[in-house]
């Protein structure tokens, strides 16, 4: 095992990994001396780490775990390792993607993975559906103390659902967006919308750009529009703010089928 040639990319978990099947392989001398004296006559799969042992090797350890954990009561930590082999050498790539934690499918992904959708609004549209944009309510949690009152309609308490969907603001803003880009039926929350994107957005490519288009420019410009009236005392009414959504759109559309 080239310990130095790992030094280097010890932050990357690849290399870990291949350190541990280096050790199985054990044929040149470093990799003895390894064994000797760290393992100490073990087999890398009996080896533990302790608080005093360095980083590199805990991390080691780590994923030594990570690997029994996969074989489970089946199969061995070894017979996994060769299974990760193409045309008879091993592939730490192959093992690294079954090992690598897996996150869940999100619905919001399909809704905006589209180039008709602008870098900015899919990040307000990211954000929005993981609830990390700070909305009042939010700021709130993380122990700011401010009144929490809507800007946009001056009525309710400010949350991330309020804002986008139950506002009266936004409401009429949706419908009348919606209504001039001929579609009659805006959603009313975002989970609603991101799984009818997710499972009903059928037809031709362009509509679904721009169905995907409109759905992130309303939620950017909404949102904007709530920054706008807070830090800059600026105020824009809800039919003109349709207005400019059905410009962006459009102005995005034509400039795609050019
Ligand atoms: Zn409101």
């Amino acid at each position: 095992m080239h310990l130095i040639e790992l030094g280097i990319v010890q932050e990357h978990k690849q290399a870990l990994i291949d350190a541990i099947a280096r050790l199985e392989d054990a044929s040149d001398g470093e990799s003895a001396w390894f064994k000797h004296y760290v393992l100490k006559g073990e087999t890398i799969w009996q080896a533990t780490s302790t608080i005093s042992h360095s980083w590199f090797w805990k991390s080691v350890i780590t994923i030594k775990d990570m690997l029994v954990q996969l074989a489970g009561v089946n199969k061995t930590a070894e017979e996994v390792l060769a299974e990760c082999t193409r045309h008879g050498k091993f592939q730490v790539s192959l093992l690294y993607q079954r090992i690598r934690p897996k996150g869940d499918d999100v619905g919001w992904y399909r809704a905006i993975h589209d180039r008709a959708v602008l870098p900015k609004h899919a990040v307000i549209v990211i954000l929005a559906c993981q609830n990390k944009l700070y909305a009042i309510d939010n700021l709130q949690h993380r122990g700011f103390c401010f009144a929490n009152r809507c800007v946009l309609c001056e009525k309710e308490e400010e949350t991330t659902a309020h804002l986008f969907f139950a506002c009266s603001f936004s409401s009429w803003v949706w419908v009348a967006a919606y209504r001039r880009m001929g579609h009659f039926d805006p959603p009313n929350t975002l989970p609603q919308v991101l799984r009818w994107f997710a499972l009903y957005n059928r037809g031709a490519a362009i509509g679904k750009a721009m169905r995907r288009c409109l759905l992130a420019c309303t939620i950017y410009l909404i949102w904007r529009e709530r920054n706008d009236r807070i830090f800059q005392d600026k105020r824009t009414d809800p039919q003109a703010l349709s207005q400019k959504i059905c410009y962006v759109v459009s102005t995005r559309m034509y400039y795609l089928a050019k």
